[in-house]
């Protein structure tokens, strides 16, 4: 509440923050969580509390009068519809050159994304991570990661006969026949419960096209692990619809940070301002990075040093579909939960989740979302003029990731005689190179911040989330955002902030 005085303030409920809410409470230190996005914990008027890809309303997307959705076209024609202005729980954040897709609410980005809980390879972890001990991350900070976020791979038997996944199967087929080798991942879905939808026997949402916008069954999002192992403890509180605008020095030591509580169209209800002993950034890459340039750069705290803003990168995202042959059908009915991926990392710079396309019809389409090694990086800037953070990405620097992407799929498509979708992101358009799932990057571990996090020009500020890995993770990001975030606060707690 408004001059309240707290020992710990997270800022923002992901990955970053609720690993380090949960480890901070055990360790007895009392935590206020602020997230700027609502507590989807209600049910809407339909009984349920998340709405589905098929039939989106005001609850899917933040703050927007018309859906952005990704694959935002069929046969070329575009699929947007207009919704109520809303703090919806998918952001789909505008830069110049790029649009950031990022979850909102409690939960952060685990209520959004596949779910999809991949660990590099540890023959990759030096070009991620270069400044931190593989042998920790592999032996004690993965494996904890992965079992507090409940990871699991589909079971076999099932996988090879359920219609749900022969989208899977052919794309499994189709990358042996070309030789590259189909890696199956784990999901943090719950696959019994998936099984149990199969059978009809408990309400779908794998099986029930919920993707982008909330699932409101199977899926083990924050919501179902660290954030209720958080409050638990008793000394946790969060704070929904709550966005916090500044962060500096408070005259009596700690920090003073202001905050607007919204309303669900948006609107500053009140302003409040809270002293910390102890903040942690943990809004993701993009909401921490525009943060901390904004507070350095408006002189709130001038001594962050310049590689803050610096080392963003779009972890390569590139999608696109093929088309499939007629005796080849990805079938009309999908799991929105990914299970496996085609790698082509050390040769070409590509690895390809095979991704669903569950809109309840044939398509005989192929979907994927490419993770490449694009290697541009962008910065973040604070912008006098408009009072806002920019973001110097440029489309131009897609084609690095296109051309990475394409070292598998040209493959494919002159081994099965098949071509490229041009209808799925626009009319004759082939890449979708505007956008990325995984934000990655801004306030670099060992560059911005010390080794662990440590905002060392001032004590007591700490970085805990994507933000700190350097633009790529050569897979999807979340369990090195999470094993990553369990060793700084390990360290941190050790050695008493
Ligand atoms: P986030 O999870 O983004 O959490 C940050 C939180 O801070 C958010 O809740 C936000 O609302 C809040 N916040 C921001 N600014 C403020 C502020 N000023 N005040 C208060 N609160 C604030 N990754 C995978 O590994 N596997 C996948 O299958 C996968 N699929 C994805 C699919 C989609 C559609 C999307 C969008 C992402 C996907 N990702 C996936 C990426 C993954 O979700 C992110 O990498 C991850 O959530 C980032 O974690 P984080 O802790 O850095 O921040």
């Amino acid at each position: 509440s408004n001059g309240a005085h707290v020992q710990a303030l997270i800022i923002g409920t992901g990955y970053g923050g609720s690993v380090a809410a949960l480890r901070l409470a055990q360790a007895g230190i009392a935590v206020e969580m602020i997230e700027m996005g609502m507590a989807w914990d209600t049910p809407g008027s339909d009984g349920k509390i998340f709405c589905n890809l098929t039939s989106p309303d005001q609850r899917s997307f933040w703050l927007r009068t018309q859906t952005k959705q990704p694959v935002g076209y069929f046969l070329g024609i575009p699929i947007d519809r207009a919704i109520p202005n809303y703090t919806g729980i998918l952001d789909a954040e505008d830069f110049a050159g790029i649009t950031v897709y990022q979850g909102r609410g409690i939960g952060g980005g685990s209520l959004v994304n596949g779910g999809m809980a991949v660990t590099p390879k540890q023959e990759n972890f030096g070009a991620i991570l270069p400044s931190v001990n593989p042998a920790e991350m592999y032996n004690v900070y993965y494996p904890r990661a992965n079992a507090g976020l409940g990871a699991g791979v589909v079971p076999q038997s099932w996988f090879t006969k359920t219609d749900w996944y022969q989208f899977a199967r052919v794309g499994q087929k189709q990358a042996g026949r070309s030789g590259f080798p189909f890696q199956f991942v784990p999901d943090v879905y719950d696959w019994n419960y998936m099984q149990q939808e199969d059978a009809g026997t408990v309400p779908k949402s794998a099986l029930g096209q919920e993707l982008l916008y909330g699932n409101n069954y199977g899926k083990k999002s924050l919501q179902k692990t660290y954030i209720p192992a958080a409050l638990a403890t008793g000394k946790v509180n969060i704070s929904p619809l709550h966005k916090v605008t500044s962060v500096s020095p408070a005259s009596g030591g700690g920090y003073t940070v202001l905050m607007n509580q919204l309303d669900t169209s948006g609107n500053v209800v009140v302003t409040k301002e809270v002293t910390a002993d102890k903040v942690v950034f943990a809004a993701g890459s993009v909401g921490t990075s525009k943060l901390l340039v904004q507070m350095r750069d408006t002189g709130q705290l001038p001594h962050l040093n310049d590689q803050v803003g610096q080392g963003w990168g779009d972890n390569g995202n590139i999608m696109v579909g093929r088309a499939n042959q007629i005796w080849d059908p990805t079938g009309s009915k999908q799991s929105t939960v990914p299970c496996g991926g085609i790698d082509n990392w050390t040769k070409g710079g590509a690895f390809a989740e095979v991704a669903p396309l569950p809109i309840g019809i044939e398509t005989w389409a192929s979907l994927y979302l490419s993770i490449t090694k694009n290697p541009h990086r962008a910065q973040f800037t604070w912008n006098a003029a408009t009072q806002k953070v920019d973001l110097s990405w440029q489309l131009a620097w897609k084609q690095d990731g296109i051309t990475m992407a394409k070292s598998i799929f040209d493959k494919i498509n002159s081994t099965e005689g098949t071509i490229y979708r041009t209808d799925l992101f626009g009319s004759y358009k082939t890449w979708q190179d505007q956008l990325t799932y995984h934000p990655l990057g801004g306030a670099v571990l060992n560059q911005a911040t010390d080794n662990y996090g440590r905002l060392t020009a001032y004590p007591g500020l700490y970085v805990m989330d994507g933000a700190l890995i350097p633009g790529n993770t050569s897979v999807n990001p979340f369990v090195t955002i999470t094993a990553l975030a369990e060793r700084n606060i390990e360290n941190i707690i050790a050695n008493g902030g």
